[in-house]
Parts: structure tokens; sequence; C-alpha cells
């Protein structure tokens, strides 16, 4: 018998430190790839009315069939992939790792990359093999392809573009990856919208693909809503993991009207991409700042003093993300979002301030 309730926990769930958010009450919030607008009034407007008038004392439809229906239409997806729907594309994730985690299956990832991969992996008993990007963040095919081969992973996880790092993988590296793979592949597009790439128009080619995007980068990220595109055997499969109502009333339907105005989230994209350029060359005028390509809605910087530069920051009101020490190949990395333009000059001047105080 265990001697405190808590040693009835596995191991490794004990040894994991938590995800912490960091508190941003006052602070202008560049540190999770919000989408920093506001939706126009009359939509928001719409929008209080659906909520009012909405049967929240019913559940909601286990299918989601409507905003299924919304999402394929507006995304394109192609009508031989089958959609699923998540509380967010992390509970994707996380079906996807549950529904392969056979004992002493593995997940190869490449890293640094987004942190809930491994998180996910030790949730659901898989064996995390990651795979170390080269010094520039671009994808080491070769390696990932000898880790195929060596450990024949049940499931294969790479974000296009990746997070932290910005950059959007060489697609024919990539496509190797696909081709060679022997069991699922998760491509994780949650960037897609400030990318201008994606696998989702290949998935007929490859049965074992899965291309997930989610709307949170895109400006709903409170609704939490993430959708799983693969073929459509796999995904009756995979849908057999997730909860009934695991998409509530209020998402579906909101997401659902936000959707058909899609055009008002892809505009505030492009201002986010206007802005990611005007900050990018900004910042590589800095000295002693190292700033790398974006393919994302954050850019991500490396500097010599980079706790003292995001102390600084916050000290000035701006919370980024800092990554220093996060990984062998981040160090000295600090990750901004782009934010609106009043925003993004704030963070500017005082990051100019903070680099001249050395
Ligand atoms: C932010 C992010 C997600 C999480 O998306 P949610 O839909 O909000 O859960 C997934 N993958 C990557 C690579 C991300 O950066």
């Amino acid at each position: 018998m265990p001697k405190l309730p808590e040693d009835v926990i596995r191991d490794e769930i004990r040894a994991l430190a938590p995800y912490r958010i960091h508190d941003s009450s006052g602070l202008i919030k560049l540190d999770a790839m919000e989408n920093p607008f506001e939706l126009p009034d009359a939509l928001s407007q719409e929008i209080g009315e659906l909520v009012r008038a909405a049967a929240i004392n019913r559940y909601p439809d286990p299918a989601a069939s409507k905003l299924k229906a919304q999402l394929r239409e507006t995304m394109q997806v192609p009508a031989d992939s089958e959609i699923m729907l998540g509380n967010g594309s992390d509970e994707l994730i996380q079906i996807v790792a549950m529904a392969v985690a056979r004992r002493n299956a593995v997940l190869v990832g490449v890293e640094p990359s987004f942190a809930m991969f491994s998180m996910i992996a030790c949730y659901a008993g898989l064996r995390y093999c990651p795979i170390s990007l080269r010094r520039d963040f671009s994808l080491d095919d070769e390696r990932v392809l000898a880790a195929l081969t060596e450990h024949k992973p049940a499931l294969t996880v790479i974000a296009y573009p990746n997070n932290p790092t910005g950059n959007l993988f060489e697609a024919d590296a990539l496509i190797r990856i696909v081709e060679a793979a022997p069991g699922l592949v998760l491509i994780d597009e949650a960037y897609h919208a400030f990318a201008g790439a994606s696998l989702m128009p290949r998935l007929a080619e490859y049965p074992h693909l899965l291309v997930m995007r989610t709307l949170s980068k895109l400006g709903l990220a409170g609704l939490r809503l993430g959708y799983l595109t693969g073929t459509p055997t796999v995904i009756a499969q995979l849908d057999k993991l997730r909860l009934p109502y695991n998409v509530n009333v209020l998402t579906q339907i909101v997401a659902e009207r936000v959707l058909r105005n899609i055009d008002v989230l892809m505009e505030q994209a492009a201002a986010i991409k206007r802005e990611r350029r005007r900050l990018h060359g900004a910042m590589q005028r800095m000295p002693n700042l190292q700033v790398y390509p974006s393919a994302a809605n954050f850019i991500l910087l490396r500097s010599p003093r980079a706790n003292a530069v995001f102390e600084g920051l916050k000290q000035r009101g701006v919370l980024i993300k800092n990554l220093n020490g996060v990984h062998r190949l981040l160090s000295g990395c600090l990750r901004v979002t782009v934010g609106t333009p009043p925003q993004n000059r704030a963070f500017m001047r005082a990051l100019s301030e903070c680099l001249q105080k050395s």
C-alpha cells in the first residue's frame, strides 16, 4: 500500500513539472500567440444575441454537425477527408496519443518544439523520442528518418510552422518523413493562417497522415476549438476516444457564426503578418540581437542577456516568453507574439531601452 494518498499516482506523473502560465495582469500580453484584435461591433452584438438564446440547459450536439460542415467549407477540407473536433487541438493530440498507446509504443517528435507533445506522450504512456533540429532550426530529415527505422514510432508529430522557432520546415523533407513513417503522422498546423503552406491538400495521398489546426491563434483562443482531418477510417477509430460532449454549446454556436465571417479573421491575420514584417525589420537593426525568420504570429529572438531583457520588458509593462534554458538550442532565446501596432510600438520602445542598458 502507498504511504501517502498521492503515492498512488504514476511515478512519471509525479515527476512532471506542472505547466505554468505566467500571470499577465496589467501587462501587454505578447506571450501566448493570441490574436490581439477585437471582433467588429456588429459581429459581437450578433454573438451576444446567439449566446442569449442558446439552450445551455441541453447537452450540445455530440457530433457538432453544423460547425463541422461550416469548417469544412471555410477551411476547404478535402471532400474525401473526415473531420474530428477537439476542445482545443491539445485535446486532439491527446486523443491520437491515447489511441496508439500500446505497451512500448513510441512517439517521435523534433526538438525544440511545442511542449505539449512530450507532456501528452507522458500522460498517454508513450515513449517519447525527440530528434534535435539542426542549429539553424531546420529539420534534420536524415536523423528523423533514421529514428523512424530504429524506433518504428506509432506516432510522429511535427508542427508546421514550428513553435517556438517560428520557421516552416522544408516541404520536401517533411514529405520524405511522411512517406517513411511506419505509424500515424500528425502535422500540427496551428499557425496555418500566417504561413501560406499546408499538407492538408495532400491528405488523400497518405492514409496515415493527419493534419490538425486550431482556431486559437486565429482569434478564438477562449473558445477552445481544434480540428483534426484525415482518412475517414482512421478518424472513425479516433472518434471513439473523444468524450461525447467535448465541444460545448457556446463554442459550437459562436465558432460557427464567426467562421461564416472568416474574412474578418483573415484580415486580422493579414494585419498581423504586416506587423510581423515591420517588427522583424526593426529588430534586425537592433544591436546584440539575433532575429529569426517567422512564418507564424510570433518571432524568436536571441540575446546574450535574455533573462535581463525579459525582466526589463516586464518592468516596462510587456510580457513575452523567456525560453532561455528550456532547450540546448534555445539558450538566450525569447519569443514575442505579434500584437497590435500600438502594442508592438510599446514593445519596441521597451526592447531598445533594455538592449541599451547593457
Ligand atoms: C498553440 C499551439 C497549440 C494549441 O492549440 P489549442 O487549440 O489552443 O489547444 C497546438 N500546437 C501548437 C504547435 C501550438 O503552438
